[in-house]
């Protein structure tokens, strides 16, 4: 695509919104940025904007000025009004979504990761095994550093890992995966999709160019995946935490899981055994990646070796400290009931369990049968605290420690014996006591560091 001459208007400042305008600037465009939010809220990003000359507004869009430009670059988080997306058809103004415009300028092989869980932990986890394994592999998409940067950038690499959302699925025109992942299938984003269905569709776009012999890594365990890639004709790789007629799957014993495949006509048998990788969700993760990872031609020396060594994502059941035998888990990035239930659900006992923030209206009584079996006392925290005294009060030991968060930490430490785990997992938003899960998972490092340093 040449774009040298061009007039691009970008609609959303946010990380791929910028990193796109940037390519588009390097590469010859006249480009325009617009951002509803207003300049103080996206200082940071306007001041890059000066700093390279492109011209942006902020507080609206103008949309009337629309047809003086020949392309617009949408970033994923910015839903196009439907007017508007009319008005671009009827005068035939191309409409791209940063994935797609990225893609156009990248001529190294792409696998693709989508899935509506595990998506970051999978991406992150198949370029782990890559990159540890001497295969040169960038990092990007949804999972933070935007797939504009790697056209933009001078480093040269042999394969990109991109985890794509279903929101930048949704203007995709010519992206074609080298490898597909999708991880799982269930209903999410229905603030943004008017049905399930209509979320299904715009996921299964990432099949819109595929071929028949593109492989595609996908999750035999989950029905609602299954049922809705059924007529489509690729390359299947199946993977399963039980089934051995996939092509990729567990089996259990007591040192930990193997990994096996015969999928590629050289058994492989690998052991999985990594502590910052707890729960059967994240094995779901190590089949996928490792099927992803096989079929790039990694080794199973080198799937061993990357599945064992990769130190998880952080706030995501993060092993953060093991200290008099006591594991203290990080999992600030569970701020719902469903991602708490991931979480109680991957240890089978001797849990600690500091959970609460701001309530966002699901009953915690969805745990109870988690919280039976596995939790030996709950320490509330937040606004939420009432509320889950009341929906588990009668099961479970636990106490109320309201905003003193460094005080509920230190009585998780004092209560917890050896083997035991202290795990942070709020099922609640942060934003009663912290900025954002990021910091209220970094205060929680905080406090644990101090506790080991006295031990
Ligand atoms: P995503 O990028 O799709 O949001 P992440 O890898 O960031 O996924 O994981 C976010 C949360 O989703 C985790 O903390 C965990 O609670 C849950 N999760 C991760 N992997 C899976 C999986 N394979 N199946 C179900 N839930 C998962």
């Amino acid at each position: 695509m040449r774009i040298d001459g061009k007039k691009i208007f970008v609609l959303g400042a946010a990380r791929s919104g910028i990193a796109g305008a940037l390519l588009a600037k390097s590469l010859g465009a006249t480009v325009f940025v617009s951002d509803k939010k207003s300049g103080e809220e996206i200082k940071d990003t306007t001041d890059i904007l000066r700093r390279h000359g492109i011209e942006f507004e902020t507080g609206k869009n103008s949309f009337g000025r629309i047809t003086e430009f020949d392309l617009l670059l949408l970033s994923p988080g910015v839903k196009l009004p439907d007017e508007v997306k009319r008005e671009l058809k009827k005068q035939n103004i191309p409409v791209l979504s940063e994935l797609e415009f990225a893609y156009r300028f990248i001529d190294i092989p792409v696998i693709a990761v989508t899935g509506t869980n595990g998506k970051s932990t999978t991406t992150a986890l198949i370029g782990h095994i890559l990159n540890s394994a001497g295969i040169s592999a960038f990092v990007g998409g949804n999972i933070g550093n935007a797939l504009s940067n790697l056209p933009l950038g001078n480093k040269r690499y042999d394969v990109a890992v991109a985890e794509v959302s279903s929101f930048m699925l949704e203007d995709i025109e010519e992206f074609r995966p080298h490898i597909t992942v999708f991880t799982n299938l269930s209903p999410d984003h229905l603030d943004r999709y008017s049905s399930y269905q209509e979320y299904i569709d715009a996921k299964l776009n990432i099949f819109r160019n595929l071929k028949e012999d593109s492989p595609v890594v996908l999750n035999y365990d989950c029905a609602d995946l299954m049922k809705a890639t059924e007529r489509f004709v690729f390359q299947k790789v199946f993977f399963s935490k039980e089934n051995r007629n996939a092509s990729v799957f567990a089996s259990g014993n007591r040192e930990g899981f193997r990994i096996e495949s015969a999928a590629s006509g050289r058994p492989v048998s690998v052991l999985f055994n990594n502590r910052n990788l707890v729960g059967l969700h994240n094995l779901e993760n190590v089949l996928a990646a490792s099927a992803a990872a096989l079929l790039y031609g990694a080794g199973p020396e080198q799937i061993e070796n990357g599945i064992n060594s990769f130190k998880g994502l952080s706030h995501r059941i993060e092993l953060v400290a093991e200290i008099n035998g006591v594991r203290f888990y990080n999992d600030s990035k569970a701020t719902n009931v469903d991602s708490t239930y991931v979480a109680l659900s991957s240890f089978e006992k001797g849990i600690i369990w500091i959970a609460g923030g701001r309530h966002k209206g699901t009953p915690y009584t969805q745990l109870s049968e988690l919280v039976k079996k596995r939790v030996k006392k709950i320490i509330a925290i937040g606004e939420a605290a009432p509320i889950i005294l009341k929906d588990l009060g009668g099961i479970a030991d636990i106490e109320n420690w309201g905003t003193d968060f460094e005080g509920a930490v230190r009585r998780g430490f004092e209560v917890a014996k050896p083997d035991d785990v202290l795990l942070l997992s709020p099922a609640c938003s942060s934003y009663d006591m912290f900025t954002n899960y990021e910091e209220r998972g970094e205060r929680f490092r905080e406090i644990v560091r101090k506790l080991e340093g006295k031990k």
